[in-house]
């Protein structure tokens, strides 16, 4: 099964340039989608880590699945004014716009150790920003995992640059 089969490319979306990997079909694929949480999994395992941090909003779906294939926590990196208690929150560009998130501060329990998750990873900006949230918090990054990495943004090299130790399962 050829996992990339199942993301097909929208060019010019959400703006002009821009080819966008479309998820949909994965996750309508109940085989396929079986196989990508399992092939996260597989990559999780060479990360320490505690608990993921999913990220909003298709991160939320790799990330809750992930954790509950792994038996491990989960948190939520949300878009701003979503969360009820008291957060951190971190500005960033994206490909295409820019944006925020934020982290609950109560939420994990100190000395966590958290593996970013999301779906895709394009310049890398949302991951560096989610890493300087929980630093900003106090909680150490295991690193990152996604599913998809765009080629030719050089994501993952941007953030090995950065100490980020990252993984994909599709490149
Ligand atoms: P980055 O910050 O440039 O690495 O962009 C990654 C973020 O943008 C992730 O949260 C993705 O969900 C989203 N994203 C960027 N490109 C795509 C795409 O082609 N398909 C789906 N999501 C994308």
């Amino acid at each position: 099964m050829n996992l990339l089969d199942y993301l097909p490319g929208v060019p010019d979306f959400p703006k002009p340039g821009i080819l966008f990997r479309d998820i949909s079909p994965l996750l309508a694929n109940p085989t396929a989608f079986k196989e990508a949480i399992l092939q996260l999994e597989s990559l999780a395992k060479q990360f320490d880590y505690s608990h993921i941090l999913g990220i909003e909003s298709r991160g939320f779906i790799f990330g809750a699945a992930l954790a509950h294939q792994a038996h491990k926590g989960l948190a939520l990196a949300r878009k701003p004014n979503k969360l009820p208690l008291a957060s951190h929150r971190e500005s960033y560009g994206l490909e295409y716009g820019s944006d925020s998130l934020e982290i609950q501060q109560s939420t994990l329990p100190q000395g966590a150790r958290v593996l970013i998750v999301d779906d895709v990873l394009a310049t890398g900006g949302t991951i560096i920003a989610a890493c300087q949230l929980l630093k900003k918090a106090g909680f150490q990054v295991a690193g990152a995992l996604t599913f998809l990495e765009i080629a030719g943004l050089n994501g993952g090299e941007i953030l090995n640059q950065k100490g980020i130790a990252n993984k994909s399962v599709l490149v």
